[in-house]
């Protein structure tokens, strides 16, 4: 595949007046250049999470997003690989990838290593620690980046990165059988819908 264009600067959803009274404003920003082990994404979709709002107006015990030089949330992007680190030989350019929104864990703890890596305490939040997906162009961890598969389009692809992918682990964990009934309260909800579909 040939090598993509890519540019200086991209467009970006950037944070202003961090806190309740926040808004987004499209600013360009610098385009970042993946590291030895990372790829580089060109996202085309985003999905957007109740907790982007926590982030941008800081209501949450985690320390604000500027602690972090974090100007965009965001946790649920698919795009393109257009540029991959020299380390890397699993991902190539042209690869559908996505990033969700634990932007790498540590990969070596008892929860890294039992499936249970939304507990790792080294793990580095997308849209809070990392840039987030508001954003064009991103970099992401080769080895955690999520394949997106042919038929999926991006703007399904987005949301299964958090919203999706909470109900989807939520109902293996239950151990729910086919012809069982399930409950969601909150089922007209972004995450609840996604539960219903699934579950069905
Ligand atoms: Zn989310
Ligand atoms: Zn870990």
């Amino acid at each position: 595949m040939s090598q993509p264009e890519i540019p200086k600067q991209c467009k970006a959803g950037v944070v202003v007046n961090e806190g309740p009274d926040f808004h987004v404003e499209v600013q360009m920003v610098d385009v970042p250049e993946p590291k030895d082990d990372e790829v580089l994404l060109k996202l085309n979709a985003t999905g957007l999470c109740m907790s982007d709002v926590h982030f941008m107006m800081n209501d949450w015990a985690v320390p604000p997003m500027s602690t972090f030089n974090t100007k965009c949330a965001g946790h649920e992007g698919a795009g393109v690989v257009v540029k991959v680190g020299k380390n890397v030989t699993d991902w190539a350019v042209g690869d559908r990838g996505g990033v969700k929104p634990l932007w790498d864990v540590c990969h070596n703890c008892e929860e890294c290593w039992n499936g249970r890596e939304n507990y790792c305490q080294k793990a580095v939040y997308t849209g809070l620690v990392a840039t987030g997906t508001y954003q064009q162009y991103i970099t992401s961890p080769a080895k955690y980046t999520s394949r997106i598969p042919d038929g999926v389009p991006d703007e399904v692809a987005g949301p299964i990165m958090c919203s999706a992918s909470t109900m989807h682990r939520a109902l293996i964990d239950s151990g729910l059988k086919p012809g069982q009934w399930v409950v969601f309260p909150g089922g007209g909800g972004g995450v609840g819908i996604q539960g219903v579909q699934l579950a069905k």
